[in-house]
């Protein structure tokens, strides 16, 4: 069997870079639909201890030794997430007082993230040293799409800034991928410890996290495939 380096995918021509860019697409709204499929079935399914998603988020930071992240409640759907810089889990409307599976696994997931920042989790330490070159390549690319689209296509030191900003989101999204996982793990294992969920309860919560972590997956093989893109066109 031959194994396709990422040197051999810069000689690829482009129409079959085009097919990889559909299956790319096709994967990610598949993600998509998954993650919203599975927290659907799953916040209908109340947990038999009835415990909020806020009280199993303070139960799993307290059970390490977390006292000073301030839990709070904001609105939208699943815009929950852990925010380092300013020690705050926020969890969406439906998962701060819900307690079904999918709010308790959604959750404990976020305070998994609180753990990893507490214990200095290097996946997560990377992550958070890449989100400042993030937020530089978010302004800076739309710049790069709108001239390629006018120039019809991209050259020179434009091209070479556009690879530049594929490559630093490429690096985040794989630098999310072990962070997302683990805080998954963690969250699945403290939720069982703290006797929060029973085993069987657990298939729900699993469920909801595999999906979301698809997302994930998808969002780095999209950027992937961006920078591969403009590397063969560089070669052009
Ligand atoms: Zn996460």
């Amino acid at each position: 069997m031959t194994t396709l380096t990422p040197i051999a995918f810069v000689f690829i021509p482009q129409p079959i870079f085009w097919l990889l860019f559909i299956g790319v697409l096709v994967f990610a709204l598949y993600a998509q639909i998954r993650v919203s499929s599975a927290y659907a079935a799953n916040v209908k399914i109340p947990s038999r201890g009835r415990i909020t998603g806020r009280e199993a988020a303070e139960a799993v930071m307290s059970r390490a030794g977390i006292h000073d992240v301030d839990i709070v409640e904001i609105p939208g759907h699943l815009t929950d997430h852990y925010d380092p810089m300013h020690r705050r889990l926020a969890l969406s409307s439906e998962n701060y007082h819900g307690y079904s599976l999918a709010a308790l696994g959604v959750a404990a997931h976020e305070a998994g993230h609180a753990i990893q920042h507490q214990v200095g989790y290097s996946m997560l330490k990377a992550r958070m040293a890449l989100v400042p070159a993030t937020q530089i390549t978010s302004q800076v690319l739309p710049f790069i799409i709108i001239g390629g689209f006018f120039f019809g296509g991209l050259g020179g030191v434009m091209l070479d800034i556009g690879i530049i900003c594929y490559a630093v989101l490429t690096l985040f999204h794989l630098v999310t991928l072990p962070v997302e996982f683990d805080a998954s793990r963690r969250a699945k294992a403290e939720l069982v410890g703290l006797g929060i969920i029973d085993r069987d309860e657990m298939p729900g919560v699993t469920q909801t996290l595999n999906a979301a972590a698809l997302t994930y997956v998808a969002a780095f093989i999209t950027s992937l495939m961006h920078l591969l893109w403009l590397l063969s066109s560089r070669r052009d």
